[in-house]
């Protein structure tokens, strides 16, 4: 038997037990008709080179420094997103949502910086997809579905697979925080979409928090925080308690807001509770200001000459939609460069939570139709191909392979205290990795677009 081959086999013999492991464990989704099932999960542990992984780690610090500068800095937010406002009310709804209290408060950050490998072997450099610094999800998950790896493969592979605290890290860090910043009595409002679909990777977080660390832990939504936050002596207070933190894992997509929505976002803000993320920390991580930062001239202003150099080597081209920008030796308009060479581009609306980006035949009859005014709010982003391997996935209690391709994001939170640019901690908690089928283009889990795999350093 080849060694592929050996490899299919060994996972389709623990299939079923790793199944019952992952149901046991909360590693589920909602099923449409209101039952749940297993999130499709890896059955073989991803190959990634020591490079891949360790380059990452430490590409997600310096970036998670950098973006503080950047969020820090309103001025700079306000001039660099000033033509996004413009095409973009969702944007300039967060604009009015920063509030003169953010700056008197700690800023915490539980964050997820995602990559794809490029190169092999020792010359594998992780290229970013994109820092989420906000509801960075399936941590809990994730670290869920490495220990049921971890058990069921021999002990020569669980050596050579990286510990992954994604999700006890996570609610750790929380709780530490919490602790350093907040009053004992207070609460974590955790805010969620109505009709979250992502329900039990916040359930196993929340289940950390309370069961682990005793600390109070609400889940609402934005409708209901607008009903019940009260504000006493400049305290914000939600059912009586006090509100130390509101995490969001709602509010990153237009479809979270109503008139009702951005009021609870523009008092919560506003108050004593520690927003993660605060607004200025979103307007940071949009997607026009990820491509303005891959320019030397503007990263070089936040982080040092050689971090500068090292951040460059993660990235890869991004441009605006109608600017001019150098693409394999050639300086065309980006528009026309991808319009020319559709599969080597990705069309990004400044969204997040996955689903919004054009690929193909989509981009070029979006560039075709789009209009300069609206193509403000869109950035072209060179498209990361990597080799593929053999991924072997459980999906819906049936085992599926397929030639595949992955993305690593590692988890990191920090902690600053109000005008103090050093972090006063800073923590990376494990990965979520997420490996799909070649030909699907986008990541989501929950979308059964990929599955959640696991690292084993080669
Ligand atoms: P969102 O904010 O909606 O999550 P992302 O920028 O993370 O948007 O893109 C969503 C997914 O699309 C990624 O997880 C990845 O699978 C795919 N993708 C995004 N950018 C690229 C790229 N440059 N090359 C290849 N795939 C990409
Ligand atoms: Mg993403």
């Amino acid at each position: 038997m080849n060694q592929s081959a050996s490899k299919t086999e060994f996972a389709k013999s623990i299939a079923a037990e790793a199944i019952e492991f992952a149901v046991s464990q909360g590693v589920v989704r909602y099923t449409k008709d209101g039952g749940v099932s297993h999130l499709p999960f890896s059955l073989a542990p991803w190959p990634c080179s020591h490079a891949f992984y360790d380059r990452g780690r430490l590409a997600t610090q310096v970036y998670s420094r950098m973006y503080h500068q950047v969020a820090t800095q309103l001025p700079f937010l306000e001039e660099s997103l000033a033509k996004l406002r413009e095409a973009d009310d969702f944007v300039e709804g967060l604009f009015s949502c920063v509030s003169a209290r953010t700056w008197e408060k700690p800023w915490i950050y539980l964050s997820r910086n995602d990559f794809m490998p490029s190169g092999s072997g020792a010359d594998c450099w992780p290229k970013q997809i994109e820092m989420n610094l906000m509801a960075a999800s399936l941590g809990c998950a994730s670290e869920k579905v490495h220990q049921i790896l971890c058990n069921l493969y021999p002990p020569e592979v669980r050596a050579k697979m990286p510990p992954n605290p994604a999700g006890s890290g996570l609610a750790a860090y929380l709780a530490k925080a919490f602790r350093q910043v907040c009053s004992p009595d207070a609460q974590i409002l955790f805010i969620v979409p109505e009709g979250e679909v992502n329900a039990f990777d916040q359930r196993m977080l929340q289940n950390y928090l309370q069961f682990n660390h005793s600390i109070s832990v609400r889940r609402t939504t934005l409708a209901e925080v607008e009903e019940k936050l009260e504000e006493r002596n400049g305290v914000a207070y939600f059912e009586n308690r006090e509100v130390g933190i509101a995490y969001f894992r709602a509010g990153y997509s237009p479809t979270h807001y109503h008139q009702k929505a951005w009021s609870a976002r523009r008092r919560l803000e506003n108050s004593s509770a520690i927003c993660i993320p605060n607004a200025p920390t979103q307007l940071a991580n949009t997607k026009k200001m990820q491509q303005l930062l891959s320019r030397r001239d503007v990263l070089s202003a936040f982080v040092s000459p050689a971090e500068t150099d090292f951040l460059l080597n993660t990235q890869v081209v991004m441009s605006g939609v109608d600017e001019t920008v150098e693409f394999r030796g050639q300086n065309a308009v980006a528009r026309e460069l991808a319009l020319s060479a559709p599969e080597l581009w990705v069309l990004k609306p400044s969204r997040e939570g996955g689903g919004n980006n054009f690929f193909g035949d989509d981009l070029v009859k979006k560039l075709n139709e789009m209009s300069p005014v609206e193509a403000q709010g869109y950035i072209l982003m060179e498209a990361i191909i990597q080799p593929t391997q053999v991924g072997v996935r459980a999906i819906d209690g049936r085992v599926e392979e397929s030639a595949c391709v992955t993305e690593l994001g590692h988890f990191i939170g920090s902690l600053y205290r109000p005008g103090i640019m050093e972090p006063e901690s800073v923590e990376l908690f494990g990965y979520l990795q997420r490996t799909k089928d070649v030909a699907n283009k986008e990541g989501l889990v929950l979308g059964g677009f990929s599955f959640l795999d696991s690292v084993v350093l080669e």
